[in-house]
Order: structure tokens, then C-alpha cells, then sequence
């Protein structure tokens, strides 16, 4: 409704990448929808979701892009990445080759997107320890390296994925104020 208080002060694109099926449209759903399917369709055409927070008092729309399941190397368009302040890389901590295509994508990234672009490195699937293919400390040493924040998730337990959203969200908040 026209109500003024609703008014958006700010809009921010923020891009999933990463392999297949290391969880990004679950990234994805449980923060838009607080929701998590364990059989999820491979995704099917470009979509994005939004979800309106407030940042100090301002009013910010976060419309956060899935890849349409074109994960293969330079499949995602230039479009895909235009007008894209922030990006979330994400791999699967139970498979150690979504890990080793992490210096790709952020290749990819930053041959396509805005040199400022805010980007977190995600370490997904946090819940599957027992599977762990990749040491936290390996991923920490690597974002460091690359001047990446960097935050271990679990879509399916909802564990730190509003703080991967909001630290990306804050970020983009205070370079644009
Ligand atoms: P995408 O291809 O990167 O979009 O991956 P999806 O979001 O489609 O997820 C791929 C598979 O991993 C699906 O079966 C999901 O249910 C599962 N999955 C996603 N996130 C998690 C998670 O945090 N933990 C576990 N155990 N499975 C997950
Ligand atoms: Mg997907």
C-alpha cells in the first residue's frame, strides 16, 4: 500500500554462484521464505527473491539472484552479474571439488562484476560435520588471502544463514552511506 513509512530507501542485487547442488536455491529459500526442501529441484530459469529489512533505521530491499542451474564454468551470462553489489560463493563443506572451483568462480566474478562488489565466501552444509571434506581453517586462510568474508551455513538447520545475508546486506549498507 502507498503508505510513505514503506517507502525503500535503498536496493541492493546480491548474486549466488557456486557449483551445483551445494545449496545456493536453499541458501536462498530459507532466507527469503524461512523455508528448506531436501529434494530440490535443480533450478529452472533466471529468478531472484527479495526480502525488505531495515539497516539503521533504513529501509533496504535485498534481491538476491539464483543461478538458473547454468553452474558450468562461464554459463552465467554477464547479466546475471549486472548491477550486482554483492555476491555469496558457496561451496559444500562435504565436497572437497566445489572447494577447489572456489578461485574460479571468484575469477569469473570478478572478471563480470563491479570492482567493489562485497562478497562472502559460504561454506554450506555445516550440519554434514561427519562428511567434512573441507577444514574450516583452509577456508578461512583462503578468504583472508582474498579480502573475503567468510561464514560456515547450514540452509537446513538455518544456522548462520541471516548472518552470511546480513553481513554481506551491512557491508553494501555502509561503502554506499
Ligand atoms: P544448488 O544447485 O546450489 O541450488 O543446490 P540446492 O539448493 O538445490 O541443494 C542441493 C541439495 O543439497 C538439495 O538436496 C538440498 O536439499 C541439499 N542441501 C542444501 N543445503 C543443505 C544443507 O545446509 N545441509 C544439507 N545436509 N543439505 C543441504
Ligand atoms: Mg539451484
Amino acid at each position: 500500500y502507498g503508505d510513505a513509512s514503506q517507502k525503500m530507501d535503498y536496493v541492493f542485487k546480491v548474486v549466488l554462484i557456486g557449483d551445483s547442488a551445494v545449496g545456493k536455491s536453499q541458501l536462498l529459500a530459507r532466507y527469503a521464505r524461512n523455508d528448506f526442501s531436501l529434494d530440490s529441484k535443480s533450478t529452472i530459469g533466471v529468478e531472484f527473491q527479495a526480502r525488505t529489512l531495515l539497516i539503521q533505521g533504513k529501509s533496504v530491499k535485498a534481491q538476491i539472484w539464483d543461478t538458473a542451474g547454468q553452474e558450468r564454468y562461464r554459463a552465467v551470462t554477464s547479466a546475471y552479474y549486472r548491477g550486482a553489489v554483492g555476491a555469496m560463493l558457496v561451496y559444500d563443506i562435504s565436497r572437497r571439488q566445489t572447494f577447489d572451483h572456489i578461485p574460479r568462480w571468484l575469477e569469473e566474478l570478478r572478471g563480470h562484476a563491479d570492482k567493489n562488489i562485497v562478497i562472502i565466501l559460504i561454506g554450506n552444509k555445516s550440519d554434514l560435520e561427519e562428511q567434512r571434506a573441507v577444514p574450516t581453517e583452509d577456508a578461512k586462510e583462503f578468504a583472508e588471502k582474498e579480502g573475503l568474508f567468510f561464514l560456515e551455513t547450514s540452509a537446513l538447520e538455518a544456522r548462520n544463514v541471516e548472518d552470511a545475508f546480513l553481513t554481506v546486506l551491512t557491508e553494501i549498507f555502509n561503502i554506499v552511506n
